[in-house]
């Protein structure tokens, strides 16, 4: 799973680029042309759900589309807040209006971050209608009193909601789960950053060796669009192994790694690993029933072990959620560093698995065998060591990532060292529990 990783970082930031300008939300055109978007890179299989539809104990809400939205002085006509220019500016599933007013009647309608004056926040009203604007405090302050023309040119209509998926076939129906909220409209780390990463993973496994789980790529809008995945496919649930929801990995913040609901997951085990043995600043978090779509997987109905990956925690950054959180605030470089931790993880989950040792009466007889100095690039110690660690805890319990947890050696070492010692017939599978 190497790739040139200038590239990556390439290929990272055109995507999100493309995607950047558009309006998406949860329904509607935005979303349906991010999707095509993103199969540019890596083919999605597209989903569409009726509006009305039930979905666990949701309904699909009516689609959502806008065409223009501005408020413009009456007397000259100039626009004094355009939709055009930066779509943060709408609140996300306004209901059409056309009317004159005084800016005081237009105040109750208009959202800003007194705190933060020259951004313009991100909101939403998504199951209750209503109708606003998202400004800077600075543009708020700099309008003069008066009359102004408020017109949003949008629709709220029986539709759909839509939704992508990827699926990279491996060896086994096991699944390892990677999802994104596509939802959200001009806010480059959260959640293109995750987006992109996702789609470049998904095409780097399309496009390398086959893996023993099959990966399955959900880009779905957040809260409703997990929902209704979730929905359709509780057959399949009890074959995801681990999963991971992507989200805010453009960033320069260090890595947070939010662990699923139980703690002690696959992934909580392999991402405490991997950015352990590769000395990645981090931190890592308990499951909170907050965030992103790892709450609704987590749910204990369903109890599908999902943690999250991110830099920048949500809400705990001053650009989240608000118009800086733009091209200039995510690079190529963190998206492709991001990508790298996913991969890694993912490849450690697929690579874990429980052996047992053949000589378990005693220490086989390492010398015998050649084994002494047979790993290259270590020393005989360190080999050895990770020798004797592999053969004492494959007891048929414990996997790779517990001896890596437990010994203190990279999971790659021990990992070599269990194929090392399968090929010399010391190890073998785990017998089937009964
Ligand atoms: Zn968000």
């Amino acid at each position: 799973m190497t790739a040139d990783p200038f590239s990556v970082a390439d290929a990272a930031m055109r995507l999100v680029e493309d995607l950047y300008p558009i309006c998406r939300s949860i329904t509607g055109d935005g979303v349906r042309e991010s999707l095509r978007l993103i199969t540019e890179v890596v083919p999605l299989e597209i989903h569409e759900i009726p509006s009305g539809t039930p979905v666990l104990d949701w309904t699909i809400p009516p689609e959502w589309n806008v065409r223009d939205a501005y408020i413009a002085d009456a007397g000259s006509g100039e626009r004094v807040i355009d939709f055009r220019s930066n779509n943060l500016h709408i609140v996300s599933y306004s209901e059409p209006i056309s009317a004159r007013m005084t800016l005081d009647e237009l105040r109750p309608h208009l959202h800003t971050l007194p705190d933060q004056p020259e951004a313009v926040p991100y909101r939403t009203s998504y199951y209750t209608r209503a109708w606003g604007f998202c400004l800077s405090q600075q543009d708020l302050d700099n309008l003069p009193d008066g009359d102004y023309d408020v017109m949003i040119d949008s629709s709220l209509e029986p539709g759909s909601l839509t939704y992508g998926e990827a699926i990279v076939p491996g060896a086994t129906e096991r699944e390892i789960l990677v999802s994104s909220h596509v939802c959200h409209p001009s806010l480059a780390d959260d959640n293109l950053s995750g987006i992109a990463v996702a789609a470049l993973l998904a095409r780097r496994l399309l496009e390398g060796p086959q893996l023993r789980h099959t990966v399955r790529f959900i880009f779905a809008p957040g809260t409703i669009g997990t929902i209704a995945w979730l929905d359709g496919h509780r057959d399949e649930l009890s074959r995801i192994a681990a999963g991971l929801t992507l989200t805010c990995l453009g960033d320069d913040h260090d890595f947070t790694y939010k662990r699923t609901v139980t703690g002690d997951a696959l992934v909580d085990q392999a991402a405490s690993i991997v950015l352990r043995d590769r000395q990645i600043a981090h931190q890592m978090t308990d499951f909170s029933p907050y965030g992103y779509d790892e709450r609704q997987y987590n749910s204990p109905g369903f109890r599908v072990p999902v943690g999250s990956l991110m830099r920048g925690r949500h809400g705990t950054f001053p650009e989240y959620h608000t118009s800086l959180d733009n091209l200039l605030f995510v690079s190529g470089e963190r998206m492709a560093e991001s990508l790298d931790v996913v991969a890694g993880i993912v490849e450690a989950i697929d690579k874990n698995r429980a052996l047992r040792n053949l000589e378990p009466f005693g220490e086989p007889q390492l010398g015998a065998r050649g084994l002494y100095g047979a790993l290259g690039g270590t020393t005989i110690a360190d080999a050895q060591l990770a020798m004797l660690w592999v053969l004492n805890l494959s007891d048929g319990e414990h996997s790779l990532l517990d001896i890596a947890a437990r010994s203190g050696l990279s999971f790659e070492s021990v990992e070599a060292t269990a194929l090392l010692l399968e090929d010399h017939g010391l190890l073998g599978p785990a017998l089937a529990r009964t």
